[in-house]
Parts: C-alpha cells; structure tokens; sequence
C-alpha cells in the first residue's frame, strides 16, 4: 500500500499552513512551521506571484497531505465526487472525511491521521462488527465503529489525552464504551480543512 514517506513537516512548510500530520508536536513549540515559516528549499524563501494553474494545484495539494491521500487515489475520489448529485468540491471533502482513518482520528483515538492510519492498519477496528484493515474504507451513515477486544494502551492513552477535542456532530462516540456511530455524512461547515475546494475541481476540470 503506497504512502508518502518523505520529510513529514516539509508537506506543512510547502502549503504553508499546519496540516496537523504529527500529533502533539503541532501544537508545541517544536513544530517546524512555527520555527521556519516559509517553504523549504533552497528557494523556499523567495517571494513567488503564483499562477492560478499554482494557486489550484496548491489547493489540492494541501487537500491530499491533510488527508494523507496519494495522487491516484484522489484523482479517483474526485472521479468519484462528480458523479454524485450536488457540488463535486464539497462531495470529494465528504469523501475523504468518511475515510475510516479519518474518522478514528476525529474520533480521538490517534494524535494524527497518521497514527490513526497505523491503528486501522494493525487491526483495532471493526466496522459494524467486522475487522476492517483498510484505511481507506469509507464509512457511511449508521456504520458502527468499535475498538476490537480490549483497547491496546496507546488507544486509551489517546482518548484521554483528546477527551477535550470537540466530536463533529455528524458523529456520535461512546468514549466509555469506545464506540463511534456515524450518524450522517458532514456538512461542509463541519469539515475543518481550510481549502477553496473549488479550486481543486477547476484543478481537474482543466
Ligand atoms: Fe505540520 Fe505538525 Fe510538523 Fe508543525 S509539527 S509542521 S503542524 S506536521
């Protein structure tokens, strides 16, 4: 299963905003965008007049590295988007929102999509009662998503540590019985990435 394995705070200096790819480091002082706040490369701190073929690209660059997504598998979740009823932009961000790694991480029980990637990946989920390995699993309304046997340290540990982060409403979780309830697909305004997904669909409709 491919993925990217370069520089991982590289992908935030680039679009130049925190992507939140490595848990608690990206709200600490360590985090590399708060110590070099422009884009790496030996040309990284030159001022640049984007394009608007670069302002798009940009957009949906950022959309892929939020979610951790490579080119081909966006590239069918846009396909994917269009043939949907309504606008393409905000049914691609509802897509990718109901990945299942996406919801373990908006559940709490990673740091990071990352880690929540490395959590499906090993196991820790069913989904309506059936282990589900696939990050990339798509969840829909009225899927259950529990916590396989008993929960592994790193798991509690996460969910204690994210008890205060605030649970969209598009979903429900039990943090006692550690259990999550998809409820509907996300509105728009609960999707917290900031991008004009617009531009990703003028992007593809070139
Ligand atoms: Fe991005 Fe987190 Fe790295 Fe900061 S620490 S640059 S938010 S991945």
């Amino acid at each position: 299963m491919a993925r990217y394995t370069g520089a991982v705070c590289r992908q935030c200096r680039r679009e130049g905003q925190k992507l939140f790819l490595k848990g608690e480091r990206c709200y600490s002082d360590k985090c590399a965008l708060a110590r070099r706040d422009f884009a790496p490369g030996q040309h990284g701190q030159a001022r640049k007049k984007s394009s608007e073929y670069g302002v798009q690209l940009r957009a949906k660059q950022k959309a892929k590295r939020y979610y951790g997504v490579l080119e081909s598998q966006f590239a069918k979740y846009f396909e994917m988007a269009t043939k949907k009823s309504g606008m393409a932009g905000e049914n691609l961000l509802k897509i990718l929102e109901s990945r299942l790694d996406n919801v373990v991480y908006t559940a709490g029980y990673g740091m990071s999509r990352r880690q929540a990637r490395q959590l499906v990946l090993h196991r820790h989920f069913t989904v309506n009662g059936h282990t589900v390995n696939i990050p990339s699993f798509l969840v829909k309304p009225g899927d259950v998503i529990e916590v396989k046997g008993s929960a592994c340290e790193k798991i509690k540990e996460n969910v204690e540590k994210n008890a205060s982060r605030p649970v969209p409403m598009w979903m429900s979780f039990d943090k006692d019985a550690l259990k999550v309830v998809v409820n509907r697909l996300p509105e728009r305004s609960e999707i917290e990435l900031d991008v004009e997904e617009q531009l990703i669909v003028e992007l593809y409709s070139k």
